[in-house]
């Protein structure tokens, strides 16, 4: 039995976890760690700090299926819309670019971090939170994997499947695996854009009266998107949660304060909404989320899903910088580091 170790607990780990459950049950055993408290990496879904119940998703908003990927990947579709966990959008949104014809785009009513918590689920992984890698080093025929304040585990095979410079600050063995030179600067060639996002949530019986669900805001500086989340999501009006509004900031906004505090940028974004939505009224609460690494601008050439570090011990790196940055480019990821760990185990 091998022991597997996948670094994060982002769609596309859950999905290396979930088909490694289905096709190599029996060869190995799956260990899931993230730095964060939680799953969903980038399909982050935040709850009102006064009101847990209430929820609003920081990260990806919804799933865009165009007509090739619903074929290519279409159990996965079926799958999740079977369980309830997506939707189709029926909300309005304005300004959004139009998708390729025959697009379906569809929505997650418990928030999109429920997309990876299914994987997580059925993967029947030993998933921890609370750990973060630091050290990746070889040792006898595997490897020995550090974490922050905690003590190494062995494993024998390792899956890295965080932003492409979180690959490379790892320490360790890893910069010196089998890649060359050329490789090595390949992978410090894949760019991610930067942004905000802030969560706003509302006492039960608030209303939020605009013609929209989501809207794309073009004029601003800061504000390039907001949504009434629940609205979206399609949730009717609940008696226990009030409307959640996201907003994401524009990438130069992004870029300008990054290495500012979420709380110092709070305050600049909730200013400019009152000039992209002056009737809103104060919210109960607030949640600021610095995304460093939002959306892959510059992904691995040729998208091949996966580059494999080491091939003896096994270090295989995944994720949206190795594809594109959404649902289908994480699945894509996923299904070529499972092609390479099949073929190895
Ligand atoms: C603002 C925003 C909007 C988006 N909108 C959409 C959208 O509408 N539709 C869509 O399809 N996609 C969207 N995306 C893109 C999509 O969210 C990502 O492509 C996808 O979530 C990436 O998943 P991943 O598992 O590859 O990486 P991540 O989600 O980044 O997962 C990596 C995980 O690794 C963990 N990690 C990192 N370093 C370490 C370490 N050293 N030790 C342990 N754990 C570590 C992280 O905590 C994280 O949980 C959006 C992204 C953002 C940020």
């Amino acid at each position: 039995m091998s022991r597997v170790l996948i670094v994060g607990a982002g769609l596309t780990g859950s999905i290396c976890a979930y088909l490694l459950h289905r096709g190599l049950f029996s060869k190995v055993r799956v260990s899931v760690w993230d730095k964060s408290r939680d799953s969903g990496g980038r399909m982050a879904t935040s709850q009102n700090p006064s009101n847990t119940s209430c929820t609003v998703d920081l990260g990806a908003q919804y799933l865009t299926a165009t007509p090739y990927y619903a074929k290519v990947h279409k159990s996965f579709y079926e799958e999740l819309l079977l369980h309830g966990i997506i939707k189709p959008l029926e909300a309005t949104i304005e300004g959004l670019i139009s998708n390729e014809e025959g697009s379906v785009n569809y929505v997650t009513p418990s928030g999109v971090s429920s997309i990876v918590k299914h994987y997580l689920k059925e993967s029947g992984a030993h998933v921890l939170f609370g750990h973060h890698v630091t050290h990746v080093c070889c040792k006898g025929s595997g490897w020995e994997v550090h974490q922050k304040g905690g003590s190494p585990e062995q494993f024998d095979v390792v899956v890295l499947t965080m932003p492409v410079p979180q690959i490379l600050q790892l320490q360790g063995d890893i910069s010196s695996c089998e890649c060359n030179e050329a490789e090595r600067q390949m992978l410090e060639d894949v760019s991610y854009s930067s942004r905000y996002a802030l969560g706003l949530f509302y006492k039960a019986g608030v209303r939020i009266s605009v013609p929209w669900a989501a809207k794309y805001v073009s004029d601003n500086p800061c504000i390039r998107y907001v949504a009434i989340d629940d609205k979206k999501r399609n949730l009717e009006v609940s008696e226990e949660c009030g409307p959640s509004l996201v907003v994401h900031t524009t990438v130069p906004f992004g870029v300008q304060h990054i290495e500012e505090t979420a709380e110092d940028v709070k305050s600049i974004i909730l200013q400019e909404l009152k000039n992209v939505m002056p009737d809103l009224p104060e919210p109960e609460s607030t949640s600021c989320q610095k995304w460093r690494y939002s959306q892959v601008t510059r992904s691995v050439p040729e998208r091949p899903g996966q580059v494999t570090l080491s091939s003896r011990p096994l270090l295989v790196c995944g994720g949206d910088g190795f594809t594109r940055s959404d649902f289908d480019g994480c699945v894509g990821s996923a299904l070529k580091v499972f092609d390479v760990l099949k073929s190895s185990l």
